[in-house]
């Protein structure tokens, strides 16, 4: 009897559904609002501020997800 990683609860969707990452390797915390505004935060508290506040400074404030380093574009196979 082999105990499997058990996969993950279904995620919730609605209008007032607020996602909090940790960003791995880092201190640092990303909210994502229902309204699809994220941003980065070392503080917790500013953070759900931030995400209570909807919508101020939520409008196109978007964070580029952290890369360091972006996939190689691959060329067509030849046919
Ligand atoms: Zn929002």
């Amino acid at each position: 009897m082999s105990a499997g990683i058990p996969e993950a609860p279904p995620v919730l969707g609605g209008d007032r559904v607020y996602r909090i990452h940790w960003v791995l390797g880092t201190d640092r915390l990303r909210a994502v609002c229902h309204c699809g505004s994220e941003r980065i935060f070392d503080d917790p508290v500013e953070l759900w501020e931030w995400l209570l506040a909807h919508p101020d400074g939520h409008e196109s404030v978007t964070v580029p997800a952290p890369s360091p380093e972006p996939a190689p574009a691959r060329a067509p196979a030849p046919a």
